[in-house]
């Protein structure tokens, strides 16, 4: 496995892959990673002939300076972790790189979609998002970028940026890896205390409890999110959102919705943790 910190480098690789007509599947993260990252590592492996994987924690992206300085870096495990999941090359710039210096302005906007939701509590997070994601592509060019279902928004931001700036790179996204009593797996888990990790499932099973109602045919979505909001905060989080929306804008649903997602983000101590459940309600599962 190649692990270089250089574009110039990354650039020649790839060049000499494409030369021998090979594809090539990109995964981008920051790092820290885990079971749910490795997964998009392997659908990237059974549908390219290359992976390359980015590490790099996107300072654009980050709204509040505490969070990204804390944000973990273990960079030798992850390489190793990388290696084990036939992951060919793995890109680690500095930031410096990245953002060669600080007059470096340029930024790709995703309006609307990137104002809801995480947008809304984490200002110019998408922004971030969309910015280093063109840049990575730019590098990368790759043939497919596997994305986590995980962050829902943020596959509908990418996926709406590659459509209309006439990237050609396929977009695919892939189910939320959990533990076993629920908890999508997160980088952010790390901060959770072992009491908190006790109590920390309760958000996946409130997004599960909504979709039975909705399947019972409950109808009140501003109740029913009320309620599961009032559910989270007697366990022990702080609720930041909980919402019934439509998957193809993310606007709230109405009765006639039937393509719902279900999005969730909420402070447990130090950890923020977001989540989703997507559900189509004419189809029984
Ligand atoms: P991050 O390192 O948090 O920026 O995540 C990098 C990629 O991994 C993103 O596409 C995430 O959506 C995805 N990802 C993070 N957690 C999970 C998970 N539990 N299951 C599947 N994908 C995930």
């Amino acid at each position: 496995m190649i692990i270089t910190s250089q574009k110039d480098a990354l650039r020649e690789q790839i060049k000499t892959w494409r030369q021998e007509g090979q594809s090539i599947a990109f995964v981008p993260t920051m790092g820290n990673l885990h079971l749910g990252h490795l997964a998009l590592v392997e659908k990237g492996r059974a549908l390219a002939d290359k992976v390359v994987t980015s590490i790099f924690v996107n300072p654009t992206q980050f709204d509040n300076a505490a969070d990204l300085d804390a944000y973990p870096h273990t960079l030798q495990d992850d390489c190793q972790a990388l290696q084990k999941q036939y992951c060919d090359l793995v890109f680690t710039p500095d930031v410096k790189a990245m953002y060669s210096d600080t007059t470096h302005t340029t930024r790709v906007s995703v309006p609307g979609i990137s104002s809801l939701l995480e947008g809304a509590s984490r200002e110019g997070h998408f922004d971030g998002v969309s910015t280093i994601v063109t840049k990575l592509f730019n590098l990368v060019t790759p043939d497919m970028a596997i994305f986590g279902e995980k962050d829902f928004q943020q596959l509908m931001v990418v996926r709406q940026m590659v459509r209309e700036l006439d990237f050609d790179i396929e977009i695919i996204g892939h189910p939320t890896q959990r533990d076993a009593d629920g908890l999508a797996l997160s980088s952010r888990n790390g901060y959770l205390t072992k009491e908190e990790r006790a109590i920390a499932s309760t958000l996946y099973a409130t997004l599960t409890s909504i979709v039975e109602e909705l399947r019972n045919g409950s109808q009140g979505f501003k109740d029913l999110a009320e309620s599961a909001s009032q559910t989270l905060n007697n366990s022990g989080f702080k609720t930041d959102y909980i919402e019934i929306r439509r998957q193809h804008d993310l606007l709230p649903a109405t009765e006639n919705d039937e393509e719902i997602v279900i999005l969730a983000a909420a402070w447990l101590g130090k950890a923020r943790l977001i989540d989703n459940i997507a559900v189509n309600l004419n189809i029984v599962n």
